[in-house]
């Protein structure tokens, strides 16, 4: 496995808010004293009224998590207001649409303007403080509005993935009691029209309870308006007007809720609170990305996502940042667009998911080569593990090897970024992402829950909390104890496992669920994944263990070829050996099967407890798919599985 180590660049020691002897020193004093510390960081919010209280948590029985909890504030007003003074016509948002030819700029003022509108319209339809509001949004600036109109007014959003059935978002407002809806006519990805409205139609037919919808006109297509429930956002935003002011909320006061992808189970409602969420999410957003005055920085998730929330959002503006946000996907018009809109408008931090990276790969270096990027500076990965041949390809071609890359570990459920490199602080290895972030004391322990030192691999425990943690799961206080606490007694459990290096820095290998046991040897999934990748046929790999006679478990993969790779016996002898060379004749897997398509998560991300099922034969029992962006690739799957026998 690649363990090359890329130095921090002189320039970026020089430039960084952040160098290692800082990172060493701040990383001890927020682990000594974490009162201290956060006391002193949560200065960088406005409080309407200081918190004299700083941290008040306990892991351990009901599990109570408080951050800052005589403290009040807004987050509206943290991301825009307090901006307006120095940076009113400063541009807050830009929105590159589907089609190259669209795109706006928003001003701090414009989005002031806009956002109380908003806020004034949900307070027409008597929205009020602690409300639910869901949103169910193309990425269109009016979503980032609706986001914070709720925030203004104290309302609780909870966004909805535009890409969800009409099924899977009626579960989602029933769920947390909607009673008020934003969503728009249809949404526009890679010029195919997503039916939004229809959708929301349907959905209220399943769940009831809805009492209003406010529809933003994106492409003017037609659809149908329930005169009593339904109204045009912008009919009623010609009668209210652009001041609103900002509820006072406490530091503890509810600010989202937000379903987890899905990639193991039924989604869970993930509660986040306002004072901790914000001061998290802005400051790791300062530090990781080295965001300074003037930097251009782009995102690419969907606000539908809790990386769409802390980082094209939350974190961005409360930093009075220039955020850039993206309706389309990475392959059209051509495979080239993203790097057109780095170029377009002047990108200097690109963050995205490894799913678009390899996907992007596999189309070649032409379409990255044919642009320049040369205002790119660094570069970020989240979502999944980053393999270390993706890795290298999106340090070369993309970033021209001098751009470093910030590779982010962290979950819905943890708010902001949790492991990570500091550009100007850490040196790269290519699929690590590194060390803590300040605050964060993670562990790495047993089965039985044993603490675990030096190198090692073992189970991701956090074993204190930093303020950007969830406090619960949404009406559901015990479900968040059940999965989050009772595994390993006072500490939280992430779920995935991890490996320690001697150097201190953590590899996350993938879901506990998906570490396999071979002959008594435990390897992470993401191990074998990676070796695969590095042939240079193979575009994506996922690999699962299946029942065996003999070794306990078998490794099982799914490959993806490079376009224009024909299957074979040959090809399939080929990638047995490769990775018996490269990691070990441990690691070989046993069975290959050839696949087009992976079931993937909307947000991209392989669902391989599907691929367990299709590996042990059990077609019968897949578990919820509501998820799934494309179900169709299951049933290949499965069929292609039955020819075999
Ligand atoms: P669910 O919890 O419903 O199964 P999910 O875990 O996919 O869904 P998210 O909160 O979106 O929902 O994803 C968090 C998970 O993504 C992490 O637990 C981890 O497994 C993976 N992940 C995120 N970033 C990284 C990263 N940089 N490296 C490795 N894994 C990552
Ligand atoms: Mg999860």
């Amino acid at each position: 496995m690649s363990e090359a180590v890329h130095e921090v660049p002189a320039a970026w020691a020089k430039r960084a808010y952040i160098d290692d002897a800082k990172y060493q020193a701040m990383y001890q004093r927020s682990i000594d004293d974490p009162n201290g510390f956060w006391a002193e960081h949560g200065q960088r919010i406005h409080w309407m009224t200081p918190f004299t209280k700083v941290k008040n948590t306990d892991y351990n029985g009901d599990v109570s998590i408080k951050w800052f909890e005589d403290g009040v504030t807004n987050v509206a007003y943290n991301c825009i207001d307090r901006h307006l003074k120095n940076r009113a016509d400063q541009v807050a948002i830009i929105w590159e649409g589907d089609d190259p030819s669209e795109s706006k700029k928003i001003t701090y003022q414009e989005l002031h303007d806009e956002v109380c509108r908003m806020a004034n319209i949900l307070r027409l339809r008597n929205v009020e403080k602690g409300d639910r509001v869901t949103i169910y949004m193309p990425m269109i600036p009016e979503a980032a509005y609706a986001m914070l109109a709720c925030a203004r007014i104290g309302a609780i959003h909870s966004v909805v993935f535009g890409g969800f059935s009409p099924d899977s978002l009626a579960q989602r407002i029933t769920d947390c009691e909607s009673k008020c809806i934003i969503t728009a006519d249809e949404g526009l990805r890679g010029g195919r029209k997503v039916p939004l409205k229809a959708n929301v139609d349907a959905a209220i037919a399943k769940s009831g309870g809805v009492d209003h919808v406010i529809v933003v006109r994106r492409t003017g297509g037609a659809v149908e308006m329930d005169p009593v429930r339904d109204v045009w956002y912008h009919e009623a935003a010609d009668v209210v007007t652009a001041e609103c002011p900002c509820a006072e909320m406490n530091a503890e006061d509810p600010l989202f809720i937000l379903y987890t992808s899905g990639s193991t189970g039924k989604p869970k409602g993930v509660l986040h609170t306002t004072g901790g969420y914000l001061v998290f999410a802005s400051m790791t957003h300062q530090y990781v990305f080295d965001y300074h005055d003037g930097d251009i920085y782009w995102c690419t998730a969907d606000v539908g996502w809790v990386t769409g929330h802390s980082y094209i959002l939350y974190g961005p503006l409360a930093n009075g940042a220039t955020t850039l946000m993206f309706e389309g996907v990475p392959n059209y018009p051509t495979n080239s667009r993203f790097w057109e809109v780095i170029d377009k408008h002047k990108v200097n931090t690109f963050y995205t998911a490894p799913t678009a990276i390899r996907a992007l790969m596999q189309a070649g270096d032409e379409p990255v080569k044919k642009t320049s990027r040369a205002s790119l500076r660094l570069l970020g990965s989240v979502g999944e593990p980053i393999n270390p041949e993706a890795w290298e390809w999106y340090y070369r071609v993309v970033g021209d090897n001098r751009c470093p890359i910030v590779d982010t570990w962290w979950q819905t459920e943890t708010g902001g970024i949790l492991i990570t490199p500091l550009p100007g602080a850490t040196k790269l290895k290519p699929g690590s992402a590194t060390r803590p972030f300040f605050g964060v004391k993670p562990q790495i322990v047993d089965a039985e829950g044993k603490p675990l030192e030096g190198a090692v691999s073992g189970n991701l425990c956090i074993t204190d909390s930093w303020p950007g943690q969830m406090r619960s799961v949404y009406g559901d206080h015990q479900r968040f104890i059940e999965t989050y606490f009772k595994t390993y007694p006072g500490k939280y459990f992430t779920g995935d496992g991890c490996r320690r290096d001697e150097d201190g820095y953590y590899w996350i290998t993938g879901r506990v669920d998906d570490v396999i046991n071979v002959s008594g040897h435990r390897m992470g999934t993401a191990e074998v994944e990676s070796s695969l990748v590095l042939h240079e046929k193979v575009s994506e790999a996922a690999v699962v263990g299946y029942p065996h006679d003999i070794k306990g478990q078998g490794i099982y993969a799914y490959v993806t070829l490079m376009n224009g790779v024909e299957p074979s016996e040959e090809l399939r002898k080929e990638l047995v050996a490769h990775v018996r060379k490269d990691i070990g004749p441990i690691a070989a897997p046993d069975k290959i099967q050839f696949s087009p398509g992976l079931p993937k998560t909307r947000s991209g991300k392989i669902m391989r407890r599907i691929l367990r099922k299709i590996a042990e034969d059990d077609f019968g029992n897949l578990g919820d798919t509501s998820t799934l962006a494309d179900p169709a690739v299951v049933d290949d799957l499965v069929n292609n599985r039955q020819n075999k026998k």
